[in-house]
């Protein structure tokens, strides 16, 4: 069952996660995507997607007021390259998902992480995690209609995800 209620630590939860087009340029939709799924976590949506103007505002809109928002509005809309936007789900996957990312500044994002290995500064930072339950739920209904988001199963999943 998908967690319905904010808070949980390692509930089973979605998240919204993006390769920016930086990283779509730079030929690391592959590793990014391995790193999640090598993880345990479950891809459950997938496009690529050149976004609108509207789009893109709303998925940036707590940063408005930021000197850089329409930098990044312009760029994300360029179409200079796709965006893949996707759904992954599974345990703390909103939480984890932004440790499997790094801090949003390469400077600051620990090797290991994607930004830290892959990134040098903030403009050029690769990937797009949802930061809580609440962006997460706005970001996948922003980015994705109900039926592009499939439920499935792993047939392996008592060897990923068991308490003993
Ligand atoms: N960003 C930027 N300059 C800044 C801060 C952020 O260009 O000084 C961009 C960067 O691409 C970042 C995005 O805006 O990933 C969203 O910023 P946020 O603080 O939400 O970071 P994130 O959630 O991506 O780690
Ligand atoms: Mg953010």
């Amino acid at each position: 069952t998908i967690k319905t209620a904010a808070g949980t630590p390692g509930g089973i939860e979605r998240t919204f996660i993006a390769v920016k087009l930086d990283g779509v340029q730079r030929g690391l939709v592959s590793e990014i995507i391995g790193r999640f799924e090598r993880k345990g976590y479950k891809l459950v949506a997938i496009k690529s997607v050149v976004p609108s103007r509207p789009i893109a505002e709303a998925h940036y809109g707590d940063l408005r007021a930021r000197p850089f928002f329409k930098g990044l509005v312009d760029y994300m809309t360029s179409g200079r390259a796709p965006v893949i936007a996707m759904v992954w789900e599974g345990p703390d996957v909103i939480r984890q998902g932004r440790r499997i990312i790094g801090a949003t500044n390469p400077m600051d994002a620990q090797p290991g992480s994607i930004r830290g290995d892959f990134t040098l500064t903030v403009g050029r930072n690769i990937i797009h995690g949802s930061d809580s339950f609440e962006s997460a739920t706005f970001e996948i209904g922003l980015w994705f209609d109900p039926e592009e988001v499939y439920n499935w199963r792993f047939t392996n999943e008592e060897w990923v995800v068991s308490q003993n």
